[in-house]
């Protein structure tokens, strides 16, 4: 493959790519976008909502309790259903919470609270002055790392920003074709070695060439791997060693890419990695597949994680930028 051949310099095409516009047609796009992919968590959340709203007129500990087992069967977790109910409880204590429209807006003001507070505690890191902002995507088999690696080269690319893919999955030969399936979707250059080759060693390549065409953002795509197996996160701790050897402050984000679908499950998976592998955000993906959006607010709660993005769906564009605000309002708007 003939490599930084200009590919970054031509969107491929205009179809596939993201639109831009005026940046408020822009915005109430991804909005309507991000109401489409949590629509069956909204429709199961909504209307249980709903009902204990609807009855209430003075919000009482009886209200309180069914806004409880709501909660935990959207998959909010305990841990989280138990921190938004005693602040509730706290609130109701002090001021009395007038009827369900003031419960409903609470209810929101909280769940954005704790979808933000990750975000404050982990701000993302500034572009390193010379070379690439170094992302390293991890996680089990089949949650969507390659998909999500190809969709985020897109992402950049829309907003301007020159990408290099890395096909550190060394461990599949697929991976690494399907990878470059996604390169030359997206219409960028990737750096390859054959399978089974060093992980460490194809990052140090594609680090380097990043460096010397000064790239903005360099991804990574890494094999799947279990927390469990410890030759895999060693490798894993080699390629970050690799990485901050020849880039300062590199990988700058380190992101968990974690299948919806999964629920509580996926969140017990995902708070063992967080420890190991260094995760500093997540990818949330097939949102679109799931009445279980509700994970997100316990991926905030309990892992103290920021979701940075939310694949909604296969195709290039299906990766959205979270935002608090917009996924509360989709749910429950
Ligand atoms: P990896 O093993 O972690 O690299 O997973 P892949 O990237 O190969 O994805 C596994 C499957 O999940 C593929 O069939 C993808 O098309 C699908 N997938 C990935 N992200 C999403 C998403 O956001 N929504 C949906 N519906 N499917 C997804």
């Amino acid at each position: 493959m003939k490599l930084f051949g200009g590919r970054n310099d031509t969107p491929d095409s205009p179809s596939t790519v993201p639109k831009t516009g005026p940046a408020e047609a822009v915005k109430s796009g991804l909005f309507s976008r991000m109401k489409q992919a949590v629509a069956r968590t909204r429709e199961s959340l909504s209307a249980r909502i709903e009902t204990v709203v609807a009855l209430t007129r003075t919000v009482d500990e009886q209200t309180l309790e069914s806004l409880e087992s709501v909660l935990l069967t959207s998959d909010l977790g305990v841990q989280t259903t138990a921190a938004i109910l005693t602040a509730l409880r706290d609130r109701a204590r002090r001021q009395a919470i007038e009827g369900g429209d003031e419960l409903r807006a609470l209810l929101k003001a909280q769940i954005r609270a704790i979808l933000e507070a990750p975000i404050f505690s982990h701000s993302k890191k500034l572009p390193p002055t010379e070379g690439p902002f170094v992302t390293i995507l991890v996680g089990v088999n089949g949650t969507g790392k390659t998909t999500s690696a190809g969709k985020l080269a897109a992402w950049y690319r829309a907003q301007g920003r020159t990408v290099l893919l890395c096909a550190a999955d060394t461990f599949r030969a697929a991976a690494i074709e399907q990878l470059e399936i996604w390169a030359e979707r997206s219409g960028v250059e990737m750096i390859k070695t054959r399978q089974g080759g060093d992980p460490a060693a194809v990052l140090y390549d594609a680090m380097a060439a990043a460096k010397a065409h000064k790239i903005d953002e360099l991804i990574v795509d890494t094999a799947g791997r279990l927390h469990t197996k410890t030759g895999l996160m060693d490798e894993l701790d080699k390629m970050r060693r690799t990485a901050a050897k020849l880039i300062p402050g590199a990988p700058h984000e380190v992101l968990l890419v974690m299948d919806a679908t999964t629920g509580q499950n996926g969140l017990n998976q995902a708070r063992q990695f967080t420890q190991s592998a260094g995760a500093t955000g997540i990818v949330l993906t097939k949102l679109d597949g799931t009445a279980k959006g509700g994970i997100c607010v316990a991926i905030a709660q309990e892992l103290n994680l920021p979701v940075r993005f939310v694949g909604v769906g296969e195709q290039m564009n299906d990766l959205l930028e979270f935002s608090p605000a917009e996924f509360v309002d989709s749910l429950l708007g």
